[in-house]
C-alpha cells in the first residue's frame, strides 16, 4: 500500500494520540475516549480505527482495507497488549477485546457492539483458570458467541415477530431448568449454550463460528463497517439528516468485566435528569452484568443514587424495606465506587460544559469509563439545562441560546391531560416516565401497523414488549409508546426523548401478546384498536381516551425566549386569523399578526350564507346588498383581533382564493344551498360551472377579484378601518396594515389602492377622525418580484407569500406535488422539500432580489414573509440574512421562530 494515511489512534494511560476535536475523524465515541484519557480517567486502553477507513470499506471492500490496516492495526494491538499485560490469542491469559462502532454523531442502537471477542474452547479455560471463576468465563463465551453470531454471521432475525435464535435457545434452556434470570445459570448451563450456540450457527449458515481470534477481529472490523449502511442505521439518518457519506469509526478496546461476581457491575448515568432537565446525578446498573443488560430490560436495573433509588421506588410502588433489601442503591452498595463515579461524572461535565451521558464498568471494586457523551433530552430538559448552566456561569447567554435546537421547543408545547378529564381516568397500569407528554390514541402492537393506521387519519398508541430500531419508523408518527419491559435508558426511553414523544417504559404488569394481538393487565385485556391513554411524565397508564390539552410554559422556558429577544433582531409576527390565535401568538411573544386571512373568517356559521349571496348575485347591485350583510360581522372580526393585539401592527389581506371555494360542488350540497338562498338548484348548479377553473391556482383569485369586484375590497376596507376606529376608541393602540394579495403588475396595486383610500376617506368624514394605516402588498408571484421596484415606489410595506412564490416559481402546485415529490427528493433533485424549507438557491434569489429592489426604491419599506416557511429554522436564518424585518408563522411555531432568529443573529 501507498497509502500514507493514518488510519489508526491509540489511547490509554499514556501515549493517548486523539482527542475530542477529532470527532470528524474518530466518531464521538472514539474521540471522547482518547479525552477521557487526557484528562486521566480510568479507561480500558485501545484505538480507534479512522471514519477514513470506512469510507475506503465502502469503496474497496474487505479485503482491499485488511491489507491497509494490517501494519497499523497490529502495533495499535502491541500497545494494548503491552498497557494490559496480556497477550491477543494467548490461551492461558488471553488479552480480550470490545469492537464498537462510533459514528460522528451518536446513532443509539444503529451498530453493534461485540464484547469478549479473542475466546475460544481454549481460551475460555485459560480465562477461567486466570480469574479463578469458571462461570464468569463461560458467561463470557457464550455472550461472545451470540453477539458475534448475531452481528458478524447475520444471525439476527428479520421479521419482527421472531426472536433473537440465541436468546430462543436461552428460553428454552431457562424453562428446562425452571429458572427466570439468566444469572441463575450454572457452569455446565453456560457450556451447554455454547455448544448450542454453535450448532445452532453450523445448522443455519452451514460454517463453523471462527476460532481465530484475528480472523474474529477483521471479521468484526468490517461487520461494524458494513453495519453503517444496514437498513436501521439508514432510517436513523435519514430522521436525522445525518449524511451517508460520513462514516463509522471502529473503536477496538481492552475488556473490562461486569461480571465478575458482586464486587462488578455494569450501568449507565446522566449528570443532569435528561428528562426534565434537574441538575441531578443518576443512573441505573446491574450488579454481576456486561455490557446492554441495563438498556436490554432483562433484569430490573438499580438505581445510582440513593435519592435516584427512593424516587424510583415510589413510582415502582416498592417498599423502603423491599428497595434497601433488594435494590439498593450503587450509593449505598458500593459508597467508594459512587464517589469515584461522582467526581469522574463532575469532573467530565465541568469540562464539556454539557450534560453528560456516561457508561462504566465496575470489575472487582475497580471502576472504568467506558463512554461519555453530550447526553439526549427532551425538548424541556434541553431548555433547563441551558439556562440552569447559563445562571451557573458555566456558559454564557449565547451558548446557552445556541445549546436549544428550535425544532425540540415543540416539546415544551406538548399536551398535557386536561384536569377536568383526568379525574374519572382509570389508570391500569404504571411504567417509567420515560419521555413525557400525555397521549392518548388505539392500540397496535406493530410499527408497520402504526404507519398504516396513522396514514389512515388514526391516532395510535404502538404498545411493544419492548422496541427496537426496527421500529423506527412506527415509533415516529405513534402519539406516544408503552413497552413492558426496559428501564428509563431502554431503546424506547432515548429514541422516544430524542423525537421529542410521549413514552411509558418498562410496565411490567403489561403483557403483550403479539399474536393475538392482545394486551394483557392481570385478569383484562385490551384489544388492537382500543383506546389506552399515556402520561409520559409520570409512567401512569389509563383505560380509554382522555381529552388533552396545551401545556403551560415554565420559568427557563421564558427565561430562554427573553434572551431570544435580547440577540433576535429579525421580529418573529403570527398568521392568525382569530382573537383566539392572536392571544396564544401574543403569549408566545409574537409582535404583530403578519396574516390574518378574512376569508377564514367567512366559513363560520351564518355568515357562508351572506358570502353565497353575494357570489350568486347577478349584478353589483345584489353583490352590494350581500356585502352590506357581511360587513358588520367583518367589522366585529377585526374589532376582535384588533383588542387583543393591542399595540403590535396587524396585517390584513383583502379576500383571496377563488369564489368556488365558497360553494358546495355535489348535488346534495347544492340543494341545501338552492333551499337557503330561494332559487332553483339548476341556477345554482349553472353558477358553480360558471366558477369551474382548469388552474384555479392561476386563476380568478387574489386581486384579480378586487379588480372585477371592487366592491369586496371596498366593503373589506370600510370594515378595517370602521374596526380600527372602533377599538382606538376603547383607548388601545391599533397598527393596521392593509394588504393586496398576488400583485403582478404595479398598477393591480395602484387600482385597488385607490379603493382602499377612497373608502377609508369617506369613513374618516363619516366620523369626522382619521387613523393612521399602511398599504402594502403580497410580493408571491414571479413577476411581482421582477417588478419590485415600480411596486415599491407605491407599496408601504411587502410581505412574501412563499407558498405561491414557491409554487410559481417552480412550476408545480402543492397539492399535487406528493406525487413525484418524494421521489425527486430521493434522486436528490432538490435538497429539501421546497414547500417546508425555502428553496434557497432558486425561490430565494427572488427574495432577495425584490428586497434589493423595495429598498433602493424606498429605504424604509417594511419587509416580511408570511408562508410555510415563517416557522421552519433553516428558513428563519436565510430571511434573517436576507435583510427582512420579520417573518410571519402559525402560533405554535413563534417561539421556534423567535429563537432560530436569535441564532441567526449569533451566527452573523
Ligand atoms: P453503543 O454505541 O450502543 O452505546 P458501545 O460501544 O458503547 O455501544 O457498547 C455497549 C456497551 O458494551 C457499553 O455500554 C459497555 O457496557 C459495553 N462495553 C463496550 N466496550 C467495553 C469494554 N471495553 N469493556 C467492557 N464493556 C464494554
Ligand atoms: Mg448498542
Ligand atoms: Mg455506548
Amino acid at each position: 500500500m501507498s497509502d500514507s494515511t493514518k488510519y489508526v489512534y491509540r489511547f490509554g494511560p499514556t501515549g493517548t494520540e486523539g482527542a475530542a476535536g477529532m470527532k470528524n475523524l474518530l466518531g464521538g465515541k472514539g474521540a471522547n475516549l482518547a479525552e477521557m484519557c487526557r484528562l486521566g480517567i480510568s479507561v480500558p486502553s485501545g484505538f480507534t480505527i479512522s471514519t477514513e477507513a470506512c469510507t475506503v470499506f465502502t469503496e474497496k471492500g474487505k479485503a482491499h482495507v485488511m491489507a491497509m490496516l494490517d501494519t497499523e492495526v497490529r502495533q495499535g494491538l502491541a500497545y494494548v497488549e503491552q498497557q494490559m499485560g496480556k497477550r491477543f490469542g494467548n490461551a492461558d491469559d488471553p488479552l480480550l477485546l470490545s469492537v464498537r462502532s462510533g459514528a460522528r454523531a451518536s446513532m443509539p442502537g444503529m451498530m453493534d457492539t461485540i464484547l469478549n471477542l479473542g475466546l475460544n474452547d481454549e481460551a475460555v479455560a485459560g480465562l477461567a483458570r486466570k480469574a479463578g471463576n469458571e462461570r464468569f468465563a463461560w458467561d463470557s463465551y457464550r455472550r461472545f458467541v451470540q453477539m458475534y453470531g448475531d452481528v458478524v454471521m447475520g444471525l439476527k432475525p428479520v421479521s419482527k415477530e421472531e426472536h433473537d435464535p440465541f436468546e430462543v435457545v436461552i428460553d428454552m434452556l431457562k424453562e428446562k431448568k425452571g429458572v427466570q434470570l439468566d444469572t441463575e445459570l450454572d457452569t455446565a448451563d453456560l457450556k451447554e449454550l455454547v455448544a448450542r450456540f454453535k450448532a445452532l450457527i453450523r445448522a443455519r449458515i452451514g460454517r463453523d463460528f471462527p476460532t481465530d481470534p484475528w480472523e474474529q477481529l477483521w471479521g468484526a472490523v468490517a461487520a461494524v463497517f458494513e453495519s453503517w449502511n444496514n437498513d436501521r442505521a439508514q432510517v436513523y439518518r435519514e430522521l436525522n439528516d445525518i449524511p451517508q457519506s460520513w462514516g463509522t469509526a471502529v473503536n477496538v478496546q481492552a475488556m473490562v468485566f461486569g461480571n465478575l461476581g458482586n464486587s462488578s457491575a455494569t450501568g449507565v448515568a446522566f449528570s443532569r435528569d435528561a428528562g426534565t432537565g434537574e441538575d441531578l446525578f443518576n443512573g441505573e446498573f446491574l450488579v454481576n452484568a456486561q455490557g446492554e443488560d441495563v438498556v436490554a430490560g432483562i433484569r430490573t436495573p438499580q438505581q445510582v443514587t440513593l435519592i435516584g433509588s427512593r424516587r424510583w421506588a415510589e413510582l415502582a410502588m416498592v417498599s423502603e424495606a423491599d428497595r434497601a433489601a433488594n435494590y439498593p442503591s450503587l450509593e449505598e452498595l458500593m459508597p467508594e465506587i459512587y464517589q469515584q463515579l461522582l467526581h469522574a461524572e463532575t469532573a467530565l461535565e465541568n469540562h464539556f460544559k454539557d450534560m453528560q451521558d456516561l457508561e462504566f464498568t465496575i470489575q472487582e471494586g475497580r471502576l472504568w469509563m467506558l463512554q461519555t457523551r453530550n447526553g439526549k433530552r427532551t425538548g424541556a430538559a434541553m431548555v433547563r439545562i441551558a439556562m440552569e448552566m447559563q445562571r451557573q456561569g458555566m456558559i454564557d447567554e449565547k451558548t446557552a441560546l445556541e445549546r436549544v435546537s428550535p425544532e425540540r421547543l415543540n416539546d415544551l408545547l406538548h399536551p398535557i391531560f386536561a384536569p377536568g378529564a383526568i379525574k374519572a381516568a382509570k389508570i391500569i397500569a404504571r411504567g417509567l416516565p420515560a419521555s413525557p407528554g400525555a397521549a392518548t390514541g388505539q392500540i397496535v402492537f406493530h410499527a408497520d401497523d402504526a404507519e398504516q393506521w396513522v396514514h389512515e387519519g388514526k391516532a395510535v398508541i404502538l404498545v411493544r414488549q419492548e422496541t427496537s430500531p426496527e421500529d423506527l419508523r412506527g415509533m415516529s408518527v405513534a402519539k406516544g409508546i408503552l413497552t413492558a419491559r426496559g428501564g428509563m435508558t431502554s431503546h424506547a426511553a432515548v429514541v422516544a426523548r430524542g423525537m421529542g414523544k410521549c413514552c411509558v417504559s418498562g410496565a411490567g404488569a403489561v403483557h403483550v401478546d403479539l399474536k393475538a394481538r392482545v394486551m394483557r393487565v392481570g385478569d383484562q385485556s385490551w384489544a388492537e384498536g382500543d383506546w389506552i391513554s399515556l402520561n409520559g411524565s409520570t409512567g401512569e397508564v389509563y383505560d380509554g381516551q382522555i381529552a388533552t390539552q396545551e401545556a403551560e410554559l415554565s420559568g427557563d422556558f421564558g427565561a430562554l425566549m427573553a434572551l431570544a429577544a435580547k440577540y433576535q433582531r429579525l421580529q418573529v409576527r403570527a398568521n392568525a386569523d382569530t382573537p383566539t390565535d392572536a392571544a396564544v401568538a401574543r403569549r408566545f411573544g409574537a409582535t404583530g399578526i403578519g396574516l390574518c386571512r378574512t376569508e377564514h373568517m367567512f366559513f363560520e356559521g351564518e355568515r357562508i350564507l351572506a358570502v353565497r349571496e353575494m357570489i350568486l348575485a347577478d349584478d353589483e347591485a345584489g353583490r352590494r346588498k350581500a356585502l352590506a350583510k357581511l360587513l358588520p360581522i367583518q367589522r366585529a372580526d377585526f374589532e376582535g383581533l384588533f383588542r387583543v393585539m393591542d399595540g403590535l401592527p396587524v396585517v390584513i389581506r383583502l379576500l383571496d382564493p377563488p369564489l368556488h371555494e365558497f360553494v358546495p360542488h355535489d348535488d346534495a350540497g347544492q340543494a341545501v344551498m338552492a333551499r337557503e338562498m330561494r332559487v332553483s338548484p339548476a341556477k345554482i348548479k349553472m353558477r358553480v360551472e360558471d366558477l369551474h377553473e382548469f388552474n384555479p391556482m392561476l386563476g380568478h383569485r387574489g386581486c384579480r377579484l378586487g379588480i372585477t369586484y371592487p366592491e369586496i375590497t371596498e366593503m373589506q376596507a370600510r370594515a378595517i378601518i370602521e374596526a380600527a376606529l372602533n377599538v382606538r376608541a376603547e383607548g388601545k393602540k391599533v397598527m393596521v396594515e392593509i394588504m393586496v394579495p398576488l400583485v403582478g403588475t404595479v398598477r393591480e396595486f395602484n387600482a385597488q389602492a385607490m379603493v382602499i383610500r377612497k373608502a377609508a376617506d369617506q369613513v374618516f368624514q363619516q366620523r369626522g377622525e382619521t387613523i393612521h394605516y399602511m398599504l402594502g402588498t403580497m410580493i408571491e408571484t414571479p413577476r411581482g418580484a421582477l417588478v419590485a421596484e415600480s411596486i415599491g415606489r407605491q407599496a408601504e410595506f411587502f410581505s412574501f407569500g412563499t407558498n405561491d412564490l414557491t409554487q410559481m416559481t417552480m412550476g408545480f402546485s402543492r397539492d399535487d406535488a406528493g406525487k413525484f415529490l418524494p421521489d425527486y427528493l430521493k434522486q436528490g433533485m432538490y435538497e429539501q422539500d421546497p414547500f417546508r424549507s425555502i428553496d434557497q438557491k432558486g425561490v430565494g434569489l427572488l427574495v432577495q432580489m425584490a428586497v434589493q429592489k423595495g429598498r433602493t426604491v424606498r429605504p424604509e419599506i417594511e419587509i416580511g414573509i408570511c408562508g410555510e416557511h415563517g416557522g421552519d429554522p433553516t428558513s428563519v436564518a436565510f430571511f434573517h440574512r436576507a435583510g427582512l424585518d420579520y417573518v410571519s408563522c402559525s402560533p405554535f411555531r413563534v417561539p421556534i421562530a423567535r429563537l432560530a432568529a436569535a441564532q441567526a443573529a449569533l451566527a452573523g
